[in-house]
């Protein structure tokens, strides 16, 4: 008989992404049925632009498809220094930049070289699924602050959580998975509270671009020229270029980090996809015309879905950017919660949610509207009659 496998402890609780389960389980399902109407994944449903699907086509016929240095191209690097210094109005240069293979690998990046066994990461809710287990697999500990009744960030319960082992503090603006859009009295507040206590800052802003009213979504990097040295920005080609499958991201931030991430990639990942650096590079020089298109689809999208929840008399986060909305279900659950709502309504009515418990809020569940105007109407009947049950 073969011995039981024994995995680490590392990985033996750890369980695929939510997210990305859920989105395999509705593929799968689609396939039996011709009725799954799949709001799941967050996961534009627009081709990438042309300009980086040329670039990535002419960087395959030159035949140079090789290792590039391990924080990336120099040339990609030089113009992602001028994209965050003209995107977040705060200088930067190629050295402050890693290029990295996704933004789950920036992230992953960061946190592996910030948090070490017994240190505490603060992580407003809600939040988006994998930064809980990307802490913990840096043997660190993830402390999780409810939001206020109105789904603000809650700053005296934010500073309450913090203790001796607290080194760093997650922002996410705009939101996944809730669309929410940090304010400037919140940054302001929120860097304060860092400086304060002396706490690092990890910016996700891959969903900056995607921002529907209001002002555009600003950086705490911004609220203070002092604030370069505490704060580490995430970005990626993922959502706003609607370029996935690319896996394609970067960090920003202070050098001795930018240096430890390039090392810790250099052994452990070597340097990132030579094609996908020239797709993401066409992007950044200047913004391809299919950006603007796409958002003005999403803005649309958005407004029909959050008028469509609001008139099932469901309450939600304020969902100014990224593309989901967090309505609460509460009034709905059985004693499984969320998860057990989305399994009866997948496999009763065909609909694909994420439920909440996976971003640390129960009550709720996530729709993605990265999908057609159809789906979304339909999605919205499909719950109205779930909700009648
Ligand atoms: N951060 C957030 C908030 C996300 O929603 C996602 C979605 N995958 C990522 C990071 C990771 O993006 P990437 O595809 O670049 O890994
Ligand atoms: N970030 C997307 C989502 O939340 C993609 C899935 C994932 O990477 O977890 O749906």
């Amino acid at each position: 008989m073969a011995p039981a496998m024994k995995l680490s402890p590392t990985v033996a609780d750890l369980s695929l992404s939510v997210t990305l389960a859920l989105d395999a389980r509705a593929k799968e399902l689609a396939r039996e049925r011709d009725d799954i109407v799949n709001m799941a994944v967050g996961e534009p449903d627009f081709p990438a632009p042309a300009a980086c699907l040329e670039a990535a086509e002419r960087r395959l016929r030159s035949g140079h498809v090789k290792y590039t240095p391990a924080a990336g191209t120099p040339s990609l690097r030089a113009t992602i220094a001028r994209y965050v210094t003209e995107t977040r109005g705060v200088p930067y240069e190629a050295a402050d930049i890693v290029v990295c293979h996704s933004a789950k690998h920036a992230l992953s990046g960061a946190i592996l070289a910030l948090l070490g066994a017994g240190d505490e990461m603060l992580i407003p809710l809600p939040a988006w699924v994998s930064y809980f287990e990307m802490v913990k697999i840096a043997g660190a500990t993830p402390v999780l602050v409810p939001p206020r009744p109105d789904y603000r960030p809650d700053l005296e319960a934010i500073e309450r959580a913090i203790g001796p082992r607290t080194r760093a503090l997650l922002l996410c603006s705009p939101s996944n998975p809730s669309g929410y859009v940090l304010d400037a009295d919140e940054l302001r507040a929120l860097t304060d509270l860092a400086r304060r206590h002396d706490l690092w800052i990890l910016s996700d802003e891959i969903y900056r671009r995607l921002v529907y009213e209001g002002p555009p979504a600003g950086s705490p990097v911004a609220a203070g020229a002092d604030l370069r040295e505490r704060v580490a920005i995430v970005d990626g080609a993922s959502k706003c270029f609607a370029m996935t499958g690319f896996r394609i991201g970067f960090l920003c931030g202070p050098r001795p980090l930018i240096s430890a991430v390039t090392n810790l990639h250099s052994q452990m990942t070597g340097s990132p996809n030579a094609v996908s650096q020239d797709a993401y590079e066409a992007a950044l020089v200047e913004e391809p015309p299919e950006v603007a298109t796409m958002v003005r689809a999403f803005a649309e999208r958005r407004g029909v879905l959050v008028d469509g929840l609001r008139a099932l008399g469901l309450s939600l986060p304020e969902p100014r950017g990224a593309f989901y909305a967090f309505p609460d279900v509460g009034a709905y659950l059985d004693e499984r919660g969320s998860v057990g709502f989305c399994a009866d309504l997948l496999e009763d009515r065909g609909l694909a949610l994420v439920p909440g418990a996976a971003f640390g809020m129960d009550r709720h569940v996530r729709l993605s509207y990265a999908t057609s105007l159809a789906n979304i109407r339909e999605a919205l009947a499909r719950l109205g009659e779930f909700l009648k049950r």
